[in-house]
């Protein structure tokens, strides 16, 4: 026998490419192409070092608080982790223990069928129709948890939160999560549904809309009881997710409510320009809610499209899976940057 028949066996989630070389526009991650709040580069350059000694604070309140601020939300109904990836995968790990599978869509964020493969969680995955909408009926099945992104991604297509509503309703007795990290690009969010049933997990993120990947923030809401058991499993793991200067500058962040406001419309702006543009180019795609485009072109294989621009330094991202290996997923950068992909999508087509 060998050590390694004992070793637990995964293929791991592919990130998006982070390229080390420069003057590229980089379309591929969905980060966003402004600055964080300007208070978070004050706070930065003022930093003492020796406050580095310390541990931080196990229970992060200085950015608890200051979600709890901006949402209006107690925060014994806040949880934070190391960018939404960890708060998703602590709430695998915490409430899907079921014998029967937890479901979500065939075309969604790719993580958490990895999760699941992790875990040894049961999992089917719902076909989405062929335009990319979700059927909430589908979810009514016996299911040991479900999971929506909304808006999903790579689609960027939002479900109607009273579609949202109706899934959670009929599945009373298993968590029900909805990753809403695109939400703020134009989704709508079922933050004002947790106190009606407690069953709701709603997760967000910094990575896009605050424009914080790099300090890696995720954060859900949920009822007390579920925020405890999630709580009590992230204690059993590790207590210190997050460090001193994360939570400092993440706290400063959630408060510059008009910065927030001004730099997701922007990015909405650009999408919408871009869209129309990319039409006008004969692009096929769904209507977005995101800070991305999904779109596919009938004359072009995706393929020979993401090569193109990647040989003009412009970097998108593209999944070699059937259902969607005609698509290309666009995020939305600067008004410069997008200008010069439209220029690039004209030598192409
Ligand atoms: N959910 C979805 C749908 C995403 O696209 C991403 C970004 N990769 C995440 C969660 C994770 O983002 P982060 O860990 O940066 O918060």
């Amino acid at each position: 026998m060998s050590w390694e028949e004992n070793v637990r066996k995964v293929i791991p989630y592919t990130p998006g490419e982070q390229p080390k070389i420069k003057n590229i526009i980089k379309l591929n991650t969905n980060e966003n192409p402004y600055p964080p709040a300007p208070a978070v580069e004050k706070a930065l350059k003022e930093m003492d070092p020796s406050d580095f000694r310390k541990y931080p604070d196990p229970n992060c309140s200085v950015l608890v608080d200051a979600i709890s601020d901006f949402y209006g939300v107690s925060s014994d109904k806040i949880f934070v982790g190391v960018g939404s990836d960890d708060v998703l995968a602590m709430a695998f790990l915490t409430f899907f223990n079921s014998d029967k599978p937890i479901l979500f869509p065939d075309i969604t964020y790719s993580f958490y069928d990895v999760w699941a493969q992790l875990y040894r969680i049961p999992y089917e995955q719902i076909p989405l129709n062929e335009d990319f909408t979700i059927t909430p009926s589908d979810y009514f099945r016996p299911n040991g948890g479900v999971v929506i992104a909304n808006p999903n991604a790579p689609t960027g297509v939002e479900l109607p939160l009273s579609d949202i509503e109706e899934v959670v309703k009929r599945n009373p007795d298993v968590v029900v999560i909805v990753d809403e990290a695109y939400v703020d690009f134009g989704g709508q969010s079922a933050l004002p549904l947790i106190d009606k049933y407690d069953n709701l997990m709603v997760v967000q993120t910094f990575s896009k809309s605050r424009s914080m990947a790099g300090m890696r923030i995720g954060f859900a809401f949920g009822c007390p009881k579920l925020i405890k058991y999630l709580q009590d499993v992230k204690f059993s793991f590790n207590s210190y997710t997050m460090n001193i200067p994360t939570l400092t500058l993440g706290a400063l962040a959630m408060a510059d409510r008009e910065y927030f406001d001004k730099t997701r419309q922007m990015v909405i702006t650009t999408r919408e320009r871009v869209s129309k543009k990319l039409r006008e180019l004969g692009f096929e795609f769904a209507d977005s809610s995101t800070n991305f485009v999904f779109a596919r072109h009938p004359d072009k294989s995706g393929k020979e499209i993401f090569d193109e621009l990647r040989k003009r330094g412009i970097i998108v991202r593209r999944w070699d899976s059937p259902r969607i290996k005609e698509y290309m997923r666009i995020s939305i950068g600067t008004d410069e940057e997008m200008d010069a992909l439209v220029a690039a999508l004209k030598e192409i087509i």
